[in-house]
This record gives C-alpha cells, sequence and structure tokens, in this order.
C-alpha cells in the first residue's frame, strides 16, 4: 500500500510529509514482552559524505535493531544537479530493518545522495499503530529541507503540545519529537543552527538526535546525556575527503568499518557539513541549558546496551562483567557441603557478560562454581510468531527459553539476570529450570530492585506492576513469589561502583525515584492518540 501524504500545516508554513511506502501494514500492539524487560526508546544513525550513504544506514540501523523492533525509516539527502536544488527521498515502514528494505532497488536506486539518516522506532511516546508516528521526521519549511531522529523523551512536551497547538500548530503525529519540527519551523532567527538551538532550548528531558538539512548533518545531545550518541568516521581514498557518522552505539560503526572519533558531548550540537570536511573541524555550538553534571542512563549498561558497544566513553562489556563481579562479593553461592556442584547460568543473552563476571569473581573469592548454558534461548520468536490457544505467559517464555536438562539435574544453580520488572518471567523462568530438578535455585539481579518508571526512554510498567513494588521492597517476599531458594539484588552503592567515573554522573531514578529533569505530567504513551 502507498502511503505519500503531505500535510500542511498551514499556521507555521510548514509541510509534515510522510513519505515512502510501506512495506508492511499492521498494528503492532501484539509486542513481544516475553522476556519481560522495558523496553527502549529508539536507534538512531547518520552518515555525512559517503558515496553509498543509505547502504550505509541500512547496517547501521542493523546493528541498532535490539533498539527498536516495530518501525524503521531512513531519509537521505540528494543533490538534483540538473535543477540545482536539493530532494529528500524517504522510506519508512513498520517492521524489521531487513523486512523493510527487503527489495535492494530501494537503497541502491530511491535512496541516493551521499548523507542520512536512519532511526529504528520502540515507541515510548506516541502509540505504536500510528504510522506517523515512525521516524525520521521530514518537514519541508522556510529554510529548505529538514529530517529528524530522535531518541529519548520530552518531560515537557505535553506543556509545548497544548502551548503549540494554542498557537495554531497543526501535530501529524502523537510523537513528542514533533513537537522539535516545529519549534525549529517557527523560530524567527535567520540560520537554520540558530534555529535548532532555540527549539533544543525550549524543551527538556531525554534527546539524542541526528537532523537531516540540506547541505549538514546535525548531531545533538540534551544537556544531561541521557542517551548516548557517539561520533565516528570512515576513512576514504575517493578524493572527497572522509565520511563522518553518529550512532546510539559504537557497534555501527564496527559493522561499516568507521573509526571510533568520540561522544557527541552532552548539551551539544554538532554540525558536520563540507566545511568540516575540509578544514577537519566540526563545528560544535551548545544549547543554553546546562547540568552542572551528566545524567547518562545507567540502564543501558546494566541492560540495554550490546556489550560489544562502547558507550558514554566506556565499554558495555566491561561494566557489565564488573557488575557481575561486584554481585558475587556482594552475594556470593557458597557451594552446599564437599560434594555439592555450584553452577551459574545467565539468563541469555543480556545477562551473558555479567554472569562471566560472577564466576571469575566467585573462584577468585574461593568458592569452586563452574559456568554452564543451562538455557537456551531461542532467537526465531518474532512479532509475527503465532501463538496457539494457550497464549499464557507460561507459554510464551517457553517458546522463548529450554532448559538443558542434564547440566541442571541435582545442581545448586546460580541464575544471573540483569534486573526484575513485573517478576513474572522471571517466575516463569524458575518454573522451567526447577522442572529440570536442580537442588535449589539461587536468583542473582546485577541491579537493584526498579521501583519507579522511566520518564527519559525507557517504557516500564506502572508502579504497581513492579514487582519491588508490590512487595515494597521486601527481598524475601519477592523470592518466595518468584520460586526461588534466594534472591539477591546489587547494592546500589555496588551498581555506580561498577560505572565509570565512581557512578557520579549517572541517572538511577528507576532505582531511587530521585528525577534529575521534573516531570511536568507524565503520561503514557498513546495519550495522544485519538
Ligand atoms: Fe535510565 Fe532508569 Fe534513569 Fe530511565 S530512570 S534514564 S531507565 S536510569
Amino acid at each position: 500500500m502507498d502511503v505519500c501524504q503531505q500535510i500542511r500545516n498551514v499556521s507555521n508554513t510548514i509541510n509534515l510529509v510522510c513519505s515512502g511506502f510501506f512495506s508492511y501494514l499492521g498494528t503492532v500492539n501484539e509486542r513481544d514482552r516475553i522476556e519481560g524487560k522495558p523496553r527502549c526508546h529508539c536507534g538512531i544513525f547518520g552518515i555525512f559524505n559517503h558515496p553509498e550513504a543509505a547502504v550505509m544506514t541500512y547496517y547501521g540501523l542493523h546493528a541498532l535493531q535490539h533498539r527498536g523492533q516495530e518501525a524503521t525509516g531512513i531519509i537521505t539527502s540528494e543533490y538534483l544537479e540538473e535543477r540545482k536544488k536539493w530532494r529528500f527521498n524517504s522510506h519508512k515502514g513498520v517492521g524489521l530493518v531487513a523486512d523493510v528494505f527487503k527489495d535492494a532497488t530501494i537503497l541502491k536506486q530511491h535512496l541516493k545522495g551521499s548523507s542520512a539518516i536512519g532511526h529504528n522506532r520502540y515507541s515510548t511516546t506516541g502509540s505504536s499503530d500510528n504510522l506517523f508516528n515512525i521516524q525520521p521526521f521530514v518537514v519541508n519549511y522556510k529554510g529548505g529541507n529538514l529530517a529528524l531522529g530522535h531518541n529519548g523523551n520530552l518531560t515537557n512536551f505535553q506543556t509545548l503540545r497544548v502551548r503549540l497547538q494554542s498557537e495554531g500548530t497543526i501535530f501529524q503525529s502523537t510523537s513528542d519529537s514533533e513537537a522539535i519540527l516545529h519549534l525549529v519551523a517557527r523560530s524567527k532567527h535567520a540560520g537554520q543552527i540558530h534555529q535548532i538551538k532555540e527549539a533544543l532550548d525550549a524543551v527538556d528531558g531525554a534527546y539524542s538526535l541526528v537532523i537531516l538539512t540540506d547541505t549538514s548533518l546535525i548531531a545533538a545531545r540534551d544537556p544531561y546525556g541521557f542517551r548516548p550518541l557517539a561520533l565516528g568516521r570512515v576513512r576514504q581514498q575517493n578524493g572527497q575527503g572522509d565520511a563522518f557518522v553518529v550512532a546510539s552505539e559504537t557497534c555501527a560503526f564496527d559493522l561499516i568499518g568507521a573509526e571510533y572519533v568520540g561522544e557527541v558531548e552532552p548539551g551539544e550540537i554538532l554540525v558536520i557539513d563540507r566545511d568540516g570536511i575540509e578544514t577537519g573541524t566540526l563545528k560544535s555550538y551548545h544549547v543554553s541549558k546546562r547540568s552542572p553534571q551528566p545524567h547518562h542512563c545507567i540502564f543501558e549498561y546494566i541492560y540495554f546496551s550490546r556489550p560489544d558497544s562502547k558507550i558514554f566513553g566506556e565499554n558495555v562489556d566491561k561494566v557489565r562483567r564488573k557488575l557481575g563481579k561486584l554481585l558475587a562479593e556482594e552475594s556470593p553461592v557458597h557451594p552446599d557441603g564437599e560434594d555439592d556442584r555450584v553452577i551459574v547460568i545467565s539468563v541469555p543473552d543480556s545477562s551473558n557478560t555479567a554472569t562471566l563476571g560472577f564466576v571469575t569473581e566467585s573462584n577468585k573469592l574461593g568458592d569452586d562454581v563452574r559456568l554452564e548454558i543451562g538455557l537456551i534461548r531461542s532467537h526465531y520468536v518474532g512479532r509475527t510468531f503465532i501463538q496457539p490457544d494457550q497464549n499464557s505467559r507460561e507459554f510464551k517464555v517457553k517458546t522463548k527459553f529450554n532448559t538443558v536438562k542434564g547440566v541442571i539435574r541435582g545442581r545448586t544453580v546460580v541464575v544471573v539476570d540483569d534486573s526484575i520488572v513485573r517478576g513474572t518471567t522471571s517466575k516463569q523462568l524458575v518454573k522451567l529450570i526447577r522442572e529440570a530438578e536442580p537442588k535449589s535455585i539461587h536468583f542473582r539481579v546485577t541491579s537493584p530492585p526498579i521501583r519507579h518508571p522511566c520518564y527519559y526512554g525507557m517504557d516500564f510498567p506502572s508502579r504497581e506492576e513492579l514487582v519491588a513494588n508490590r512487595y515494597e521492597g521486601d527481598v524475601q517476599m519477592i523470592a518466595s513469589e518468584l520460586g526461588v531458594d534466594s534472591l539477591a539484588y546489587l547494592s546500589m552503592p555496588k551498581m555506580l561502583a561498577a560505572a565509570p567515573n565512581g557512578g557520579a554522573n549517572y541517572c538511577t531514578a528507576c532505582f531511587s525515584g530521585e528525577y534529575p529533569v521534573p516531570v511536568d505530567r507524565p503520561v503514557t504513551k498513546d495519550a495522544n492518540d485519538s
């Protein structure tokens, strides 16, 4: 089905274009929540000055697929020599990167141009089945073409939306990201960078952005640096100078052979243009709002980012191992007598690295424990997987995980997981492991109890649904709810000790309730849908 509509925003004289055709249409409310983890925000990617910008973006988005699986899109900027003007090409759709771009001619023939941005979506505001919410958003306004991809959540979106609507702005999507485009379009400043700066001065909360203009790629990050955003470079020998790339995580750089240059700093607006390529110096601006210190999302290290990525200037693998080591130090599991064999298994895949840290440290501390592969995860249970009538959580967990019974039977089993959210999945996992007849089960978690929602881009369930709240933080009661012989969470001081810089620059609000940026009106993600 072709969806190509141009919506005229009369008051602001901008054209909000939802362009491209959708290779797959359907509602995506039935998300794969089998793992019972919070869903995160989005993945963003941008590239400037590369002859195959769209293909590079495709690979970048593929590497960032774990950050959002609901929808994806790529916008390219193409200079039409014969018409002496710029054109933005767009292709967006619901589904995984490989599905939406399965026709190679889309990348090779439709998405022409040497600069591109891309976005993988998991919605945190804006309903997932509203097709207009698929990013990157594109506008054509008085300053030219502009496309935007956003990772994070704006905490003053409700106030902004009411204000902008009362002034005549027509919102096309229900996503908070659209407000940034309206603010840019309404700016009275001359020059896009000043218009963008004015828009970012008006928004609060979490944003890592890639913005494509006719002649530049702009990367920007909120003053707190909640979400990661890295800068890289692709060396080129084609006489055109190097290409620059920005991405949520550096795993996207590895796939396309880009080298890591550094972080886009909190509060920075970094401009990558022809001038920067030629001089080797990129122009850097800053939003006016300042934070005394960054507040990076510590949950990116615990669960969300890939272990082969470097975020916030540190390797995720290194931090995750340290989380496991400190957990073993704080809450060891000792063999129960001379004949007892303690095995440690991870809940794959996000807990694999921390489990290595747990085992190494346990052995160092004198406990003879052994790493085992006791849980096997199916990687092929996707959004389109047809559930039989027995559509219970127990069955869903079984479609995703199975036990290696010979490994578990008769053993003292330590299960290492990165977090417990509702507790329902953990409970089913424990049941599954219990069926394999272990001697005992000891659950170890590499983060403190989650007791508060996130307003900065991670989709947690309500407070009432969080198991740590249901039992008011009573670990014994949570242990009996899960059906384990013992349960231990990593303490807050140890979690912070595992992070770079002693954890001084991190947001811990979902554990502590201390929110670094106030939220004007907490809303559900589909609150603005009619
Ligand atoms: Fe990350 Fe939790 Fe802070 Fe959200 S509240 S940004 S998930 S640490």
